[in-house]
């Protein structure tokens, strides 16, 4: 007879305050055989916050494809394994990418549990459309590559998620400001569930200024939202009401051209300005 093949769970984990896990993750915890986890250390901290006691083997980037190999043999022969790295959801940016994909390949049942993830944490509170979004990781760390991918998103409409390091958030809000544009919104959400928890939302310009002016107390982890890109509106006005601006304008200031133009065709002022500032 065939033995009953194990399960596989993935697990998230708190992306700072150890108290955002959920029920059922501790109790998968307890149950399985063997965590699979980033790095040994840090998920041993979690778990004794826990009261649980298991072995743990290490899967990281360096060593996950064999590890994931060897693993998959014991899920073969009917141990249950959790997934967990660091802080938040396995494989968004973090290890489980090869075991996951042995586990279909292998007829292997897979798990998810629903829990942290510092891009959906920090998108929940922006403010920013959410309906529709990218994830991009991490911005990349080279110039020039970097530049080129902010350039290829200058017209993207969603709201797009990157995370950052702190040692990098300057130079990448420089480019952001660049290519994007330096009234695009920003959200820099930093050390989010954490004791120096920071959620600011301002232009890119500002939010760049800042952070400039702050140096020394950028420290800790950073996701940053941009909201996407959108049409200028262009102010489309009769042409008796924009030869009449013009010929005022052409004996008047332009103050008093708008207030008697406005005034004439019952038109909002803001509505002339935005369309001489947007002519220029
Ligand atoms: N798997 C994780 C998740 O689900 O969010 C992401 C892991 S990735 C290696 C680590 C990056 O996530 C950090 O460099 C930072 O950009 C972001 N991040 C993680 N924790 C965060 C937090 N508490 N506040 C803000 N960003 C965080």
């Amino acid at each position: 007879m065939n033995k009953k093949k194990g399960t596989l769970y993935i697990v998230p984990t708190p992306i700072g305050n150890l108290t955002d896990i959920t029920y059922r993750a501790i109790s998968v915890l307890k149950k399985i055989d063997i965590i699979a986890a980033e790095n040994i250390n840090h998920t041993k901290i979690l778990i004794r916050n826990y009261k649980i006691i298991k072995n743990i083997i290490s899967v990281n980037k360096h060593n996950e494809r064999t590890k994931s190999k060897k693993l998959i043999i014991q899920l073969q022969e009917g141990k249950n394994i959790a997934l967990v790295s660091n802080a938040g959801t396995p494989t968004i940016n973090d290890p489980g990418y090869y075991l996951i994909n042995y586990c279909h390949q292998f007829e292997i049942k897979i798990v998810p549990l629903p829990g942290p993830c510092a891009a959906i944490t920090a998108l929940s509170a922006s403010g920013l459309s959410n309906n529709k979004f990218c994830y991009e990781g991490f911005i990349p760390s080279k110039n020039i590559i970097r530049k080129k991918l902010l350039n290829n998103l200058k017209k993207e409409t969603r709201t797009i998620i990157f995370y950052e390091t702190s040692n990098r958030i300057i130079s990448s809000m420089r480019d952001i400001t660049q290519e994007l544009g330096a009234d695009r919104q920003i959200v820099l959400a930093k050390e989010l569930t954490k004791k120096w928890e920071l959620i600011q939302r301002n232009t890119s310009i500002n939010i760049l200024s800042w952070l400039e002016n702050n140096k020394c107390n950028i420290r800790g982890e950073i996701t940053i939202i941009t909201s996407g890109f959108q049409e200028k509106k262009i102010n489309i006005l009769p042409k008796t009401v924009l030869n009449a601006l013009q010929i005022l304008q052409s004996k008047l200031s332009l103050k008093e051209a708008i207030h008697i133009t406005a005034k004439l065709y019952k038109i909002s002022k803001n509505l002339l300005y935005s369309h001489i500032t947007s002519k220029k």
